[in-house]
């Protein structure tokens, strides 16, 4: 069995994963790899090139024209199968979680059961899904469309993977993923569990290798029928635009600048605790954390006390440690980035409440200080661009429809929060928003049969449920 090779204690991803076999790439580049909570340098993945990239969606088309066929419990089956292999390695990929991307292991163990359990919540979808419909006088059928280009990012990589990986399963399709380069160990884990659930060969083909090389290839084939991308708005659209010139259909989930409301009759005690696990959420690293909180002028006084206090409850580091919510950011690029963007709120007059610039005492690798700003207004840069990391904007509002035009006011939409003791009066609001999902009172939403995906430039397409099939099929209809 395929094994991930140990060199001087260093980490070496040397393969890729083409047609059901781990091959070595054809690309010379190779990257480092970096424990974001030490900033120790802790192994190396050889990326792909053009030539990998081609020959992965050769194997891909030749697999969809016999894995197009196969019947819809042929289907149900690998997906079941990939559940239980992924439940069985969990231990291994969760310590390659928390080593290459520093989150801590509560948060970890959440992910990779949730990747997990995609595959038995599309598997259900599929039961859900019209794949064909018979009318009086025509048959409609939801063909699969082809071969899947993947391109995914670093956080939560086992999430967005699996979550490209089941509906392709599902609809018919054959799939090709272009991992981030930062994400190589878990990714190569993620390979040998597909490889070990028995997936027929060439139905998932993975390929490491940078965007623009890899990427590129994947967005301009003419054999490619889908791109199916998580990442940047900025990358969102460079894809959008290749992908247009061979008509490919595109899946985007992009950037968000995610809006919390506290509404008047909020109960602060529960929702200033609530909002800093949202704003917090995997480090900052989450394209739906909840990164501007909206209070009511008149509450702005109690609600910086509560947040200071708050802060005492949210541990950073010890990733190990179950009661860890915060670790380091992915890379020192991220750490670099962040500091700027800290910077920029300082320049623009904004008020650090808690954190502000350099690392946590007692803290190197590229951890982030957990910074809160007041004095924000709707103009700054730290109130309108994604930050990616743990940094969030309060905002005041003296009306609620000041609050609604302030949530709906950048370009994003991906997800909102709303927190009130009058559920009616929340739910109103909600509608209002412009966002994929508004989440009243809670973190999580705990609905399987949702959709998720943005408005706005937060994307275009959903995942998830009977919505992630659709993306992978195209209606033909037969009549007579
Ligand atoms: P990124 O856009 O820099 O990279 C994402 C992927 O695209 C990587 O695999 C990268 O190698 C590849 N890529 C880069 N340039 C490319 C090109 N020219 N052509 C093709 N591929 C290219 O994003 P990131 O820094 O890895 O991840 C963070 C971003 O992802 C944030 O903006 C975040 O909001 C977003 N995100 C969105 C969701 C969502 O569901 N909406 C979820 C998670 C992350």
């Amino acid at each position: 069995m395929y094994t991930i090779k140990l060199f001087n204690n260093m980490k070496i991803i040397d393969k890729i994963y083409i047609n059901g076999l781990f091959v070595k790439p054809h690309g010379k580049q190779v990257q480092d790899l970096y424990n974001p909570d030490s900033g120790e340098k802790i192994g190396m993945v050889h990326l792909g090139d053009e030539v990998d990239a081609n020959l992965a969606i050769d194997a891909a088309k030749k697999a969809f024209e016999s894995f197009s066929k196969s019947t819809l419990q042929e289907r149900a089956e690998i997906l079941e199968r990939l559940y239980d292999v992924l439940v069985a390695n969990e231990k291994e990929l969760n310590e390659a979680a928390v080593q290459e991307y520093g989150s801590p292991i509560s948060a970890t163990k959440g992910r990779t059961q949730y990747a997990a359990q995609i595959f038995l919540d599309t598997k259900a979808a599929m039961e859900n899904f019209e794949f064909e419909k018979q009318l009086e006088f025509a048959t409609i059928i939801n063909e699969p469309l082809g071969v899947i280009a993947a391109i995914t990012p670093w956080n939560a990589n086992y999430t967005h993977i699996c979550g490209k990986v089941a509906p392709a399963i599902a609809a018919g399709c054959t799939i090709v993923i272009k991992p981030s380069e930062l994400s190589a160990i878990q990714t190569e884990i993620l390979a040998r569990c597909f490889d070990q659930a028995g997936v027929p060969k060439g139905v998932i083909n993975i390929v490491n290798g940078t965007g623009p090389e890899v990427g590129t290839v994947l967005n301009s084939h003419p054999d490619v029928a889908v791109v199916t991308f998580t990442g940047s708005t900025q990358v969102g659209r460079l894809i959008s635009s290749t992908a247009a010139q061979t008509m490919k259909r595109v899946t985007l989930e992009l950037g968000g600048k995610s809006p919390n409301i506290i509404l008047e009759d909020a109960d602060l005690d529960k929702a200033i605790p609530l909002a800093l696990l949202i704003g917090f959420s995997n480090s900052g690293q989450a394209c739906h954390a909840g990164t501007r909180i909206l209070v009511p002028e008149g509450k702005l006084e109690q609600v910086k006390d509560l947040i200071k206090e708050g802060m005492k409850n949210i541990k950073i580091g010890d990733l190990w440690n179950t009661q860890s919510y915060i670790g380091p950011l992915v890379s020192k690029k991220q750490y670099d980035t962040v500091q700027r963007y800290i910077q920029s709120g300082i320049d623009e007059g904004a008020q650090v409440l808690v954190g502000g610039l350099g690392h946590p005492e007692g803290f190197k690798g590229f951890y982030v200080k957990p910074t809160v700003f007041v004095n924000v207004n709707q103009d700054m840069i730290i109130a309108n661009e994604e930050i990616f990391g743990p940094v969030l904007s309060v905002i005041t509002y003296t009306t609620e429809e000041e609050a609604v035009k302030i949530a709906n006011s950048t370009i994003y939409g991906l997800s909102a929060y709303i927190s009130s003791q009058d559920i009616e009066k929340a739910k109103e609001i909600a509608r209002q928003i412009v966002s994929g999902r508004v989440l009243i009172n809670t973190a999580v939403n705990r609905e399987a049969q949702s959709p998720f995906g943005g408005f706005k430039q937060s994307g275009i397409g959903r995942t998830s449920w009977t919505y992630g099939i659709e993306e992978y099929v195209e209606p033909k209809v037969i009549a007579l």
